[in-house]
């Protein structure tokens, strides 16, 4: 087994990817740790309304179309195997991916498209509590936290959009903005009219209280930890951004603070034939349409690498 370009994720940048390699002719193979495509798709539980050309479908909709292309297109496709090292080739030499079950990979290319998950409190009570009132999407949750005293942690357009929602359900929303809120102006705006969300900056959560059901957060002041307080509710909505799921493959390549891979303008990384693709690479708007266009530039310039056209 030693694909001409072997893919790491199956969300729409690495789908996308597998696609046009299969139309450009290229021997693919791709490793996907979860049990299906979709990637973050998965999580999308609601039509995404700016996909030109789709017109109806969830997240989870998308993603089974996804596998259907693969098959349909005859992709090879290794699910629930998940990428732990990378081996950069010795001089021009192929590289190599090591797997959860021990093989190791050896590839002419290699395409990173890993994406992102989302980020987590990491305080106490986050984790214990999860499912019995801590949550990580309005949307999803919706039904089940209708008309509740809900806080939402986080100061982007997610969290602001998430508070929205909630008071569209019935909710009263404490929003908790740790620093100055990122979220968009038109988000800004409607969260001030909304006479049902109180929004609070300057505030970190230093613990979800409650025993088998949450009831409140600890917080203290974000500049002065002398500065406690409890924030009551009955659910909280965390919304405080992403991280890249790039641990396994950082060791070798050039990455910003955060981790997110850094590529030049043909999704070249550091490294020799290992590319990278998607919102792992932090581009500037994280989206579907990005992921997919990404994919396909980035079969082509790997075609044009290998095979010079
Ligand atoms: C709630 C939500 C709503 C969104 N709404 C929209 C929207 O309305 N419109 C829009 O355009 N975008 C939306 N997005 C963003 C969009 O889903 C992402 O930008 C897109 O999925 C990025 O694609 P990707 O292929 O780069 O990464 P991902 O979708 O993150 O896929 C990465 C894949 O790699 C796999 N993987 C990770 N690590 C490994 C490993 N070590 N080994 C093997 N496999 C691995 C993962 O399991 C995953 O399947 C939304 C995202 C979320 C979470």
């Amino acid at each position: 087994m030693s694909p001409e370009l072997l893919i790491v994720g199956a969300g729409p940048a690495g789908v996308s990817a597998a696609l046009w390699a299969r139309a450009l002719s290229l021997d693919v193979l791709v490793l996907e740790g979860a049990p299906a495509p979709g990637g973050q798709l998965h999580a999308v539980h609601f039509h995404p309304p700016d996909l030109p050309g789709i017109e109806s479908g969830a997240g989870p909709d998308i993603a089974a179309s996804y596998a259907r292309q693969l098959a349909r297109q005859q992709v090879p496709v290794r699910s629930e195997v998940v990428a732990t090292a990378l081996e950069p080739g010795a001089a021009e030499g192929a590289p190599a991916v090591r797997l959860s079950t021990g093989e190791r990979v050896q590839a002419r290319s290699v395409l990173i498209a890993t994406g992102v998950r989302r980020r987590r409190l990491e305080v106490p009570g986050e984790r214990e509590l999860e499912g019995r009132g801590v949550s990580y999407s309005a949307t999803r949750d919706r039904d089940s936290l209708k008309g509740r005293r809900v806080a939402v942690v986080g100061g982007g357009d997610a969290a602001f959009e998430n508070s929205l929602l909630l008071t569209a359900a019935g909710c009263d929303v404490v929003l908790l903005v740790r620093g100055p809120a990122r979220a968009r102006p038109d988000f800004r705006r409607r969260v001030a009219e909304d006479p049902r969300i109180e929004l609070h900056e300057g505030v970190r959560v230093t613990h979800v209280l409650g025993d088998s059901a949450v009831t409140g957060l600890s917080v203290t002041a974000a500049g002065d930890e002398a500065e406690r307080g409890v924030v009551a509710c009955e659910a909280v909505v965390v919304k405080v951004g992403v991280r890249p799921n790039t641990e396994w493959c950082c060791d070798v390549l050039a990455h910003d603070a955060e981790g997110f891979l850094r590529i030049d303008e043909r999704f070249a990384t550091t490294v020799p034939m290992v590319f990278a693709a998607g919102d792992c690479t932090r581009p500037a708007l994280p989206s579907i349409p990005v992921a997919l266009a990404h994919g396909a530039q980035a079969a082509a310039v790997i075609r044009a690498a290998l095979h010079g056209r």
